[in-house]
This record gives C-alpha cells, structure tokens and sequence, in this order.
C-alpha cells in the first residue's frame, strides 16, 4: 500500500474504544452468540413517543430544507429557556450552537480554540474521545487521574499543579462518562476558585448526562459568575431524551466562541438534521422524562450489589449517568487452564469470550485498572451478566 495514502492524523487515531466493541458485541450476537452488550453508552428505552410524534409532524410541515447553521430559531429559543429553567443559567441565542451531537459540540470547540501545541487539562478517567479530538485539532491532551479512592473526581491541587502557560482549555463531564460520578458545587467552587487566578484558560464542561442524576445534584461550573463567559457548555439529546440516533447536540458559549464555532460548522457539516431540530425544540420545551431516570437509579442499585459480590471487585458508587466503573486490576497476573488476564483489555476480552458479556476496558478512558460497564438494559438482563461474570472469573487464580 501506497505509504502517502493516509495522513499521520488518522494513522495514529484509535478507533473508538467504544464504538469497537459495540460492533464486536454486534458482529458476535449476529453469528447467534447470546452476547449481553454493556458496551455501548446509550439508553435502552426507545425514544417517547410524543417525541416522535413531533418529528412526524416537521416532516409533513416540511421542515426537509437545510436549516441555519447554528440551528433553528425555535430550537435555540428552547435551549436558552432551558438553561434559564434548569441552570439558573442566562443566555442569548447568539450564544448557542445546535450541533450534530454533543461529539460535534467538542469537536467544534477544540478546532476553534486550539493551535498546535496548545494544552487541554483532561480530567481522567475520561470519555474515550476527547483525547483523540484535542489530538485531531492539534491540542496536547495532559491528563490529570482522579482515582477511585477520590471517587474518580480531581481536587484543587491536582489541577492547580496542572496548569502552565499554555493550557488553552480544561475539559471534563460531569455526572461523567465513564465513572457516573458528579461534582458538587462544592467541588466545583474549588476548581472555579483555582481558576479565578488563571484567566485565560477556558472551560468546555460537558453535561451531557445532565437529566441522568439521582439525586437532584446536577451543577454546571458555569454557575460561578466570575466564571461564565470562559465555560462552554455542551449538551444534547442522546442520553436524557434516548436520543442517541437522531444526532443532535448543542452547545453555549461566549459570542466570540460560538461564532467561530458556527464558522467551523459551516464548512465542515452545515446546520444538523432539520427533522431533529424540530423534536428537540418540543423535548426541551416540555422538560425532562423522569420515568427513564427512575429505572435507572432501580439498576444502579441491583448491578452494584452484583458487582460488590464478585471478589477483587473495588466497585464506586456513582450518582449519575449509567456505567459502572470497578477497579479490576486484582485479577491482573491470574490465570485460569487457558489465558491469563495482564491488563483491562484482556480482561475485557476474556469476559467477552467466557462470560458473552460486552464491557469496555478502562485504558482509552485514561483508567488501565478498570473496566465499564453500562446498566442501560433490563434487570433481568443485568441479573444474568452478574452471574455470568462472576462465574467466569472464579476460574482466575
Ligand atoms: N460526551 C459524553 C461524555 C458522552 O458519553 C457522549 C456519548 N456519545 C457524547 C459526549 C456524545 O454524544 P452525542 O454525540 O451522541 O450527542
Ligand atoms: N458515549 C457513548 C459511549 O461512551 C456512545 C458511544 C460513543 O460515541 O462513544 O459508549
């Protein structure tokens, strides 16, 4: 093969970690492997029906031509009212950008904020893309580790001690992907606080599993006054709303931000899909679907008493989003008659090969001693995997 095929940028891309093992867990359950796939981020639920019953009506009101780049009107007025609703939060449309997803929110915001060399303060663990975003827009990623012993969240110091003279932007989620944990305001003061002597570095706070709390706790760092106009606020559609396919993200920024966001947008991929854009308007204007929130609290609850079960298992108690995150590195170095398990990613593989139960490893989240787990399916289904997990490893000594 022609070595000038492909550019460097893509050469050294992972494939999302992911994406990947949805497809292994797809690809297996398509030969009719009875695979139970906790791989993938996206709720179960089907999205509601009122929900849907709004797209059909854009498409017979004909809602089918390209739309402005940073969105309809209608769909920007929703997200600013939302903010004001939910956030206490005050913007202008002008402030907003409706994008084709949350993914494209990030994406947006580091092309238009990084040059080469500039740095993102990335708190870890991380979702699995935000490393290869920053990489894509020429960004170094520094990576900061909050363990499990600090419920995966970073402190003060460690983003103090973080920050040098070319730290563009600090970005993180909260409740987060992959370990569900979510910053208090407390918390959050600290991290403002630090902030507040470094003003020119930037924020992109990313909520998207925002309406995935248990207990009411959600708080956006861009509630700290001082601090507004430096967070750019990502959100969209896939988690809250079981959205995930009908790729519809937004994002709030400064002006200067989301102008030159929407400049991006215009040349890489226009406005998002128009159909989308009119259902959203009507999800965020009639408010959250608490009943999907329930269920998943009711799992959390049954799959960490599963996992806590398993020996070695050092499980976190997560208050938001649905994945589980166990540090695993207990069986690193055991063996049963066939393999052994060295690292997250064998143990992920052996899980998937023994126990037909699809989780991704913790390594491309920036956490080699854990695994994810996501609870968006039935507990019956969570029932099983504990079992089968469980079963399988109690071959590994
Ligand atoms: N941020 C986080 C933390 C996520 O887990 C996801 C999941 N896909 C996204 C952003 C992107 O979401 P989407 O592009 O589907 O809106
Ligand atoms: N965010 C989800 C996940 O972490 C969806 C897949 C993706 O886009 O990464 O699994």
């Amino acid at each position: 093969m022609d070595k000038r095929l492909l550019s460097n940028r893509v050469k050294v891309m992972p494939e999302s970690a992911t994406l990947q093992m949805a497809q292994m867990a797809r690809d297996l359950k398509a030969q009719g492997k009875d695979v139970i796939n906790m791989s993938l981020g996206e709720p179960d639920f089907d999205t509601p029906e009122d929900i849907k019953d709004a797209a059909k009506k854009a498409l017979d009101e004909g809602y089918t031509k390209y739309t402005p780049v940073p969105g309809l009107p209608m769909l920007r007025e929703a997200i600013v009212a939302k903010l004001k609703r939910d956030n206490n939060l005050d913007y202008n449309i002008n402030q907003i950008v409706v994008t084709n997803g949350a993914k494209q929110a990030i994406a947006n915001v580091c092309l238009t904020m990084l040059d080469p060399g500039d740095e993102v303060v990335l708190f870890a663990p991380y979702w699995v893309s935000y490393d290869s975003i920053i990489k894509i827009a020429d960004g170094v990623p520094v990576v900061v580790y909050a363990g499990i012993d600090q419920d995966f969240k970073v402190n003060a110091e460690q983003l103090r001690n973080a920050i040098t003279n070319k730290t563009k932007l600090v970005l993180f989620s909260s409740p987060s992907n992959p370990t569900g944990s979510m910053y208090s305001k407390a918390e959050l003061a600290e991290l403002a606080d630090v902030l507040k002597d470094y003003p020119d570095v930037y924020i992109i706070s990313d909520e998207i599993y925002e309406y995935i709390n248990f207990d009411k706790g959600h708080q956006s760092i861009a509630s700290f006054d001082f601090l507004k106009d430096r967070v750019i606020i990502v959100n969209g559609m896939s988690k809250g709303f079981a959205m995930t396919g009908w790729r519809l993200g937004y994002m709030a920024a400064n002006e200067t931000i989301a102008k030159s966001c929407i400049k991006i947008q215009g040349q890489f991929t226009s406005a998002a899909n128009s159909i989308s854009q009119v259902a959203a308007a009507y999800a965020l204007n009639h408010g959250i679907y608490p009943e999907m929130t329930k269920k998943f609290k009711e799992r959390r609850d049954v799959f960490i008493k599963l996992l806590k079960d398993i020996p070695g298992f050092k499980v976190n108690e997560p208050h938001g989003a649905f994945y589980l995150f166990p540090d695993i590195s207990y069986y690193f170095g055991k063996s049963n008659d066939v393999d052994t398990i060295t690292d997250s990613v064998s143990f992920a593989e052996i899980l998937l090969k023994d126990a037909m139960v699809a989780t991704v490893p913790g390594t491309p989240f920036g956490a080699p001693d854990c695994v994810r787990f996501s609870y968006a399916t039935s507990i019956e289904i969570i029932e099983e995997a504990g079992i089968r997990v469980k079963n399988c490893l109690k071959n590994f000594r």
